[in-house]
């Protein structure tokens, strides 16, 4: 997680060994975050290499986007929610960077993913961003950008308003909840270029839906959608 001198990380390491974070097995040489057994099971959509695919459904009629896909299902009741949990409230956002760059591994075989020019973090409000000490969704990106060695930016969208948290809220209420939250900076940068735009979870779309909306209303260019979980 931080950068340490290698032997000292070596020794760390022996007294300190990482475990899996689904099921505290020990992880060996070359694993990260959780063990080979539990990345294999991990219940991945492969819908990036699918046109028209759930995750794309769900923007229907609501943004012009050029294509979405999400790295893995987000069941309730699924062991792998702790991932999601511990990268937003645990401080944990090594989560983010190393599954983003999973992720990003499988979207690089895809012409359309492999094309974008910018990857681009779903802002949070400068506040939450402060008290949580990161925006999980710009880890994201960066474990991302490893993979599709593409730029993150993280200026030209920003979070103008403040809004509470999304959980508790219906569809109707949410959607009022994030118009007219997002601003651009310099939309210029973006003009005729492919936009990544990265979110943690996708469940209704609204903030998404905002925020694409928000940028196109200010500037003509193409975007995609990833997020790491999608909750069907
Ligand atoms: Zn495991």
């Amino acid at each position: 997680m931080f950068k340490v001198f290698k032997p000292v990380q070596y020794f760390l390491h022996l007294i300190y060994p990482d475990i899996c974070e689904i099921c505290n097995k020990y992880l060996v040489h070359g694993e990260k975050i959780i063990c080979s057994d539990c990345r294999i099971d991990i219940p991945l959509t492969h819908n990036w290499n699918e046109r028209g695919n759930s995750v794309e459904q769900i923007f229907w009629g609501r943004a012009p986007i050029v294509s979405a896909a999400s790295y893995f299902f987000f069941a309730r009741g699924s062991k792998y929610r702790i991932l999601l949990h511990k990268l937003k409230y645990a401080g944990r956002y090594d989560i983010g960077i190393t599954l983003g760059s999973w992720f990003g591994a499988e979207l690089a075989t895809c012409k359309i993913f492999a094309d974008v020019d910018f990857i681009i973090p779903v802002p949070l409000h400068p506040k939450k961003q402060q008290s949580r000490g990161y925006n999980q969704s710009e880890k994201i990106c960066n474990g991302l950008s490893e993979s599709l060695k593409k730029p993150v930016d993280s200026k030209t969208v920003i979070r103008s308003e403040f809004t509470n948290t999304q959980t508790k809220k219906n569809r109707m209420e949410r959607w009022r909840n994030v118009s007219n939250v997002f601003e651009i900076k310099n939309p210029e940068k973006l003009k005729d270029k492919h936009i990544l735009l990265v979110d943690d979870v996708l469940t209704t779309g609204a903030t998404l839906e905002a925020c694409c909306n928000a940028i196109l209303s200010k500037v003509e260019c193409r975007i995609s959608i990833a997020t790491l979980a999608f909750a069907h």
